[in-house]
């Protein structure tokens, strides 16, 4: 019932559409039981999470979130070490303007990050979403938790972390938010103090993806006191960026947090946690910078994945619709459910044509900050209203523990908070409209 047809739209190079492909055919072998339901204590989807990123590893799909070059950088002359069995050559055929798909690093251009390649982070993450939340889940964190490493890691830290990471051997974790700094991201508290040749972290990190499980955590932290603005706000100067191992002297797991959608997820506690300055990623006072420029890469895949969740809603729906017998027909007859399926596909569609677009211009180079705040919002939101509709199609089976859309109903929501909530990217579009109408006076 699914279509592809997507692939076909020119955002799109033929390497991007084999991907797509050899992903799809891993993920239906993979979860060849339907996927998505997994047992929700904790230890098993620790144990989950752990396997999944293996898998991916081993399939050759967590090499997307560790660009080639970046890989290399850390190698020396050892690239066969980084080469990857299983990557698909999403250059070839590239678009012939300004860059290739930046598998093979060559993205150019003011606002590119060298070596990300955007669309295929979209596409993966929107075929394993369609299939699994969980798989998806530990696919963008191996890429969320080492973007950092990638983007200002040294040489040294590079080949130490992004190796392993690619191969799906060792798990990453991005830790940026406290309890007292979510969306008021540059409020955080937690202090890293210079002393000879370490630093010292103290203080706390919450709602951290693989908490618990993560071997390393590439965490955000104030190297000098915050300065405030007259209005009261924070400003976004004197935080820096470390790689924490999981096993630093006075770094501990203060909490496990249980959610909806359960994923290993964690409070953290530094307790005089000393680490090697080695460890610091980019330059003192440039982790505000280098935290929002992870995230720049990865929101759009966040996109992707609501994408994912929302066209498997609307695959159930349409199933359910067709078999379900209702007033002597079914309830495919029934104009209100056409209705239904209609606003959903149409949702849908809007939202893949803001996510590919913003994924296209992203890796052809240009500042496409607006536009990434619009897939996001468009995608987690609408993905939320297509997957409660299903719900609807479905009746009390809806509400039923295990079924594929009770389930996705868990699944999306947190993703309308995380990445910056539907509010904060609004403020974002908002800012760069009134900006350029400001410049235009
Ligand atoms: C499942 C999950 C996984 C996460 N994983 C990670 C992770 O791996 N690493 C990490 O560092 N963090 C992670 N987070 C944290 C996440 O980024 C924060 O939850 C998010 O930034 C919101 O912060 P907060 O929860 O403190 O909510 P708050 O900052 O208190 O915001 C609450 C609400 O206020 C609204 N709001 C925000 N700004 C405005 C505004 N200007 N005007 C009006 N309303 C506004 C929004 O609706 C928002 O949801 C995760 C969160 C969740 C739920």
């Amino acid at each position: 019932m699914r279509t592809r047809e997507f692939l076909e739209w020119p955002f799109f190079t033929p390497g991007h559409r084999e991907l797509a492909a050899q992903v799809d055919a891993w993920a239906f072998k993979r979860f060849a039981d339907g996927g998505g339901a997994h047992a929700e204590d904790r230890a098993s989807v620790d144990a989950a999470c752990r396997e999944l990123v293996r898998d991916l590893g081993r399939a050759g799909w967590t090499r997307y979130s560790v660009p080639g070059e970046a890989m290399l950088a850390g190698l020396g002359t050892d690239k066969t070490v980084a080469a990857g069995a299983g990557r698909v050559d999403v250059a070839r055929g590239g678009s012939a303007n300004r860059g290739t798909a930046g598998g093979s690093g060559s993205a150019v251009g003011a606002g590119a990050a060298p070596g990300f390649d955007v669309r295929a982070l979209a596409i993966i993450r929107e075929t394993l979403a369609y299939h699994d939340g969980l798989a998806d889940f530990a696919f963008a964190m191996q890429g969320l938790g080492s973007g950092a490493i990638t983007l200002a890691g040294s040489p040294a830290i590079k080949q130490k972390y992004l190796p392993r990471v690619a191969a799906g051997e060792a798990i990453a974790a991005f830790a940026l938010s406290e309890p007292d700094a979510g969306s008021d991201v540059a409020a955080i508290k937690c202090s890293a103090r210079l002393d000879g040749d370490s630093y010292v972290l103290d203080g706390q990190k919450t709602w951290i993806s693989n908490g618990g499980i993560a071997d390393f955590y590439c965490v955000f932290a104030r190297t000098s006191p915050a300065e405030l603005r007259p209005d009261g706000s924070v400003t976004a100067r004197g935080i820096s960026a470390f790689v924490v191992d999981s096993n630093a002297p006075g770094f501990s797991i203060a909490e496990r947090i249980d959610v909806i959608a359960p994923h290993p997820l964690a409070t953290l506690a530094f307790n005089e946690c000393r680490i090697p300055v080695g460890n610091r990623l980019g330059a003192e006072g440039d982790g505000f910078k280098l935290a929002m420029r992870t995230l720049d890469v990865f929101r759009t895949s966040v996109a992707g994945a609501a994408l994912g969740f929302a066209q498997r809603a609307l695959d159930e729906a349409l199933k359910q619709s067709l078999t379900r017998p209702m007033f002597g027909k079914t309830l495919a007859d029934l104009q209100l459910t056409q209705a239904a399926l209609a606003d959903m596909a149409t949702e849908i569609d809007a939202a893949r044509l803001q996510t590919y677009r913003a994924a296209w211009l992203r890796d052809r180079g240009d500042t496409v900050t607006k536009e990434v705040a619009m897939a996001k919002m468009s995608a987690t939101e609408s993905a939320q209203r297509a997957i409660d509709r299903a719900v609807q199609i479905f009746g009390g089976r809806g509400v039923v523990h295990g079924e594929t859309v009770e389930h996705l109903y868990r699944d999306i929501r947190a993703l309308r908070i995380y990445e910056g909530a539907t509010e904060v990217q609004k403020l974002i579009i908002a800012r760069e409209l009134l900006n350029a109408a400001r410049k235009a006076q």
